[in-house]
């Protein structure tokens, strides 16, 4: 039996007036997606826990069956782990942004841009290494990932300093969010040492030169230790792989104990090649028993505000993602798919939102007779169902019909 979850991130939305009131789900052409809805299983999922931040980080982890109130341990966990970082159980992991922080008109400094100006992997690597170099040791690991995002590991930290998002100050003036509480001192401290050497470098002296945002400071954020999640072989048996161009994705994937396989042409943006994710997702299903694949480009375009664009991704999910499985599936032997997002991100909001979220789930048996319904795989059928499943992490146990753990 094949198993396979296709995760269309932030599907879900509400009306848009400019789809004639339509959702995008309502308004695509997805004949796919609505068989499985009118020959299998189709209902409501709550994702997001009350009280947890609609994240895709949080939905993607019900979605792989884990509680994130129990296993969410903070961000930089999940994006190490992408990153294949080994943390011990007395190592908290954070996130470590290159920020420009600038002086603003009243003297204060601000968050300018918590991006650095999307500075290049290459000149961060340089910078990183440098920091591990002068500041690395016994007590602090640094670690270089993509453009600003960085990890830095503390050996038997804290975890419960408070810290800030820097996406979500910016602009601000930074002295009321620098660290606060236990391990506060030691944060700021390392910041400080950070920014000196930071002041100096030949990375930022050739990025101002050519007119760029310089790297000024080291940002600390999304702290956690690793999350001790039980594994899906360990769960349900299940060997299986992650497709998706998104680390947090992958990172997820890889705690689940999934393999991460990476696909030519999968961007994470609007672009991205859906028919390579389906050929390769079906390539790895002939050795394996579970795929999650993953499509970022409906979530990309609802930030955008882009009703028309999120339209057409899910379109190409449904013809080049799903019908290309669907397609191959039945050479494989029985297979069960579920359909779902991670959260819904409406078009109006251009950001997540916590509601429930439609499901589909079918197998190869159900999918070979007439639908049972005329139902379509829509906000409003899901909801007519009167099917929801309140605890979102127990989903995947009967994609595997397996009693919930
Ligand atoms: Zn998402």
């Amino acid at each position: 039996m094949k198993y396979v979850i296709v995760h269309g991130d932030g599907m879900a939305d509400w009306p848009c007036p400019e789809l004639g009131g339509k959702t995008p789900l309502e308004a695509a052409r997805k004949p796919n997606m609505d068989r499985i809805a009118a020959c299998g299983e189709l209902g409501l999922v709550a994702t997001i826990p009350n009280g947890m931040p609609p994240g895709s980080d949080v939905g993607t982890m019900t979605m792989l069956g884990y509680d994130p109130l129990r296993y969410h341990t903070g961000r930089a966990p999940i994006e190490a782990a992408s990153m294949g970082l080994d943390a011990g159980p007395d190592d908290v992991i954070f996130r470590m942004n290159l920020v420009t922080l600038t002086p603003a008109a009243d003297g204060a400094t601000v968050m300018g841009d918590f991006t650095a100006g999307h500075i290049s992997s290459a000149e961060a690597s340089e910078i990183v290494a440098d920091l591990s170099r002068n500041l690395g040791g016994h007590e602090f690991e640094f670690h270089a990932g993509v453009s600003y995002r960085h990890i830095m590991i503390w050996h038997g930290g804290p975890v419960d300093t408070a810290l800030t998002p820097p996406h979500d100050i910016t602009d601000k003036p930074v002295a009321e969010y620098l660290p606060k509480g236990e391990g506060a001192e030691r944060l700021r401290g390392l910041m400080a040492q950070a920014a000196d050497i930071l002041s100096r470098h030949p990375i930022n002296q050739a990025r101002r030169a050519s007119g760029k945002p310089a790297a000024t400071s080291v940002w600390f954020w999304g702290q956690g230790k690793r999350p001790a999640v039980p594994t899906l072989r360990q769960r349900f048996g299940a060997d299986g792989a992650v497709i998706s161009a998104v680390d947090l994705v992958n990172g997820l994937g890889r705690l689940a104990g999934l393999e991460v396989i990476k696909v030519p042409g999968a961007t994470g943006f609007l672009d991205t090649d859906y028919g390579a994710k389906g050929r390769y997702g079906l390539d790895a299903l002939r050795h394996r028993d579970f795929l999650l694949v993953h499509v970022e480009a409906p979530d990309e375009a609802a930030h955008m505000g882009r009703a028309d664009l999120k339209v057409e991704a899910i379109e190409r999910i449904d013809e080049l993602v799903l019908g290309t499985l669907l397609d191959g599936l039945p050479r494989l032997g029985d297979y069960r798919i579920l359909l779902m997002p991670d959260h819904a991100t409406p078009c109006k909001l251009k950001t997540h939102s916590n509601e429930p979220v439609p499901f589909a789930m079918v197998s190869d048996k159900a999918l070979g007779h007439p639908p049972a319904a005329s139902r379509r795989y829509t906000e409003a059928d899901a909801a007519a169902s009167g099917l929801i499943v309140a605890d979102g992490h127990g989903l995947i146990a009967r994609l595997f019909q397996k009693p919930s753990a």
